[in-house]
């Protein structure tokens, strides 16, 4: 997912989330949130609202959010170099695998 894609599918959210989001859809867009963090990706705070909500009361997805910062740190780091590979197809899983198309 690249950071246009995460822009659009976080647009998808808050525009049609009266509901929450659920687990699969927000751990399908955790790898892209924490690059944006991680690479100091400027979004409107209230855009990521809907992401901030759901980890601050759900602890499996906020688990898979600490885990997913330690290694975007550590790659970041160049200390991880070869998990950099399975997170990316981890990525890629979690997108195809998480019934939304983005489509621009
Ligand atoms: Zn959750």
């Amino acid at each position: 997912m690249n950071p246009e894609q995460f822009l659009h599918w976080l647009e998808q959210i808050y525009n049609t989330s009266e509901a929450e989001i659920d687990c699969e859809h927000l751990q399908a867009i955790l790898p892209a949130f924490v690059d944006f963090e991680i690479g100091g990706g400027n979004l409107p705070a209230e855009r990521l609202a809907p992401v901030r909500a759901h980890l601050a009361h759900c602890p499996d997805c906020a688990d898979e959010y600490e885990g997913l910062r330690t290694v975007a740190r550590l790659e970041a780091q160049g200390r991880l170099p070869q998990v950099e590979e399975s997170l990316a197809q981890f990525e890629a899983e979690s997108a195809s695998a998480d019934g939304i198309a983005v489509t621009s």
